[in-house]
């Protein structure tokens, strides 16, 4: 309810409605985080912006010019002042050849970093060129691993069998909170008076995170009943979430992904001016010796761009790009051209929940033809694995052939200045 009973102008009611929400927060009488309990959404954020505003001297209009209903959001950000616009684009269109990806795709990007597109879209015209890039999706599984406290490692052992023997009791407690989920593997490592059990879920068409987390409360409420180890935290950060690790990187997480292309050698030679042979020796000596010698998890040129890119454009938990990235490309010079390959281990996507639900989010989904639940379940977010993937392997084309032929700085000038 507004406390305005006016209906001539509904935009001015709500700058009035707002302006005197925003005085009652001032005077006390209301709290800044509680305005959604007064008013609708887009009212409070609009009070908000008033308190932000005459506090800081800043001047938020552009960010209060949002196209959606801010209660569209009230499940994805609390304090909502208005929204931050980053232009999108698409790269493409690009032929997938995937497991569950098949056609001709634009693929959805949202950047502030000029010549990104350019360059990506330059990839797709080669792999277009060339056929087409096959994708498929290897493994599939969200994780969280809680962490428990024993005794002595006699206890922990104990434990580590008991949760190795018990997978069907695991299994029925946390399968009962979700209809979509599915226990795949709990897998104990122990570490002194320390057991972590990494929980793997199929999470089909959800990137899962919170699927998993409700579900392994359930799981540790039968740990705890059974066995003496008490649950100090139901993340533990064997998980891993949102850290660079290397059990990510070895273990995966999300959805294992990989995309390739064979790119005959007068494309190489005529679209990207320079040579099989070249390319392979930038991949060699910057992907994977400069990164060894960096003691990077990532051996990859730039697939965080896309990655970054495409999860924005689509509603995609942005923090988890660190993982997502978690991307070894490897080149090899063929008889018939050139081969490129891009293997992301750890690609944590959903086409439903979380930020997909977003008006402009959704879009992105569409222009993909992924938005929602697919058929079978977790089509549309294996589908989306591998656009991504193939947008990633268009970066890596691109870009290791600009660094072949020497001509990234003059592309950066040209086009991001
Ligand atoms: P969610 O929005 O919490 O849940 C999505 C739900 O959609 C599923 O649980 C499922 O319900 C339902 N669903 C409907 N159709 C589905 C289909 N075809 N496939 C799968 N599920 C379907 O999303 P989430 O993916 O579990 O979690 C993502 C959110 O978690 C993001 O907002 C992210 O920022 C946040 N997050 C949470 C944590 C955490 O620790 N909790 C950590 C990182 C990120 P049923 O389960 O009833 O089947």
């Amino acid at each position: 309810m507004t406390d305005s009973d006016s209906d001539s102008d509904p935009g001015a009611d709500m700058d009035v409605d707002a302006t005197s929400l925003a005085e009652r927060v001032r005077a006390g009488d209301l709290r800044f985080h509680e305005l959604e309990a007064h008013t609708d959404a887009d009212t409070a954020a609009a009070a908000r912006r008033h308190l932000v505003e005459a506090q800081s001297g800043a001047s938020l209009d552009t960010v209060g010019a949002y196209g959606f209903d801010a209660a569209a959001a009230d499940a994805n950000i609390e304090n909502m002042i208005g929204a931050v616009q980053i232009p999108a684009g698409v790269a493409g269109p690009v032929s997938i050849d995937g497991g569950a990806a098949s056609g001709e795709y634009y693929l959805p990007m949202a950047t502030t970093e000029g010549a990104l597109l350019a360059s990506v879209n330059r990839g797709c015209s080669v792999i277009d060129r060339a056929g087409g890039a096959a994708a498929r999706v290897t493994a599939a599984g969200m994780t969280r691993a809680p962490v428990f406290r024993v005794e002595s490692v006699v206890e922990a052992e104990a434990l580590a069998s008991w949760v190795r023997d018990n997978h069907a009791a695991l299994a029925a407690a946390a399968e009962e909170t979700t209809s979509h989920g599915e226990l795949l593997a709990a897998k104990p490592y122990v570490v002194g008076d320390n057991v972590f059990v990494r929980f793997r879920y199929d999470t089909k068409d959800a990137m899962g995170m919170n699927m998993a987390t409700i579900a392994t409360r359930a799981a540790c409420e039968v740990i705890e009943s059974e066995t003496p180890a008490s649950l100090v935290a139901l993340s533990g950060n064997l998980c891993t979430d949102k850290k660079p690790a290397a059990v990510n990187a070895v273990e995966g997480r999300g959805r294992s992904v990989t995309a390739d292309v064979l790119v005959p050698r007068e494309v190489v030679e005529e679209r990207l001016h320079t040579t099989p042979e070249a390319v392979a020796e930038v991949n060699t000596r910057k992907n994977l010796v400069g990164s060894a010698k960096a003691g990077s998890l990532g051996f990859n040129a730039h697939v965080a761009n896309v990655v970054a890119a495409m999860f924005l454009a689509t509603g995609q938990d942005a923090a988890q790009v660190v993982e997502g990235s978690n991307a070894i490309t490897t080149v090899e010079v063929r008889e018939s051209g050139l081969y490129v390959g891009v293997s992301l281990a750890s690609l944590e996507v959903g086409t439903v929940g979380g930020g997909t639900k977003l008006p402009t989010q959704s879009e992105g989904l569409d222009v993909l033809g992924v938005r929602g639940g697919g058929d079978p379940p977790g089509e549309h977010a294996d589908a989306l694995a591998e656009c991504v993937a193939v947008g990633a392997l268009a970066g890596e084309l691109s870009l290791l052939s600009a660094l072949a032929s020497r001509h990234l700085s003059s592309a950066h000038e040209s086009l991001g200045r």
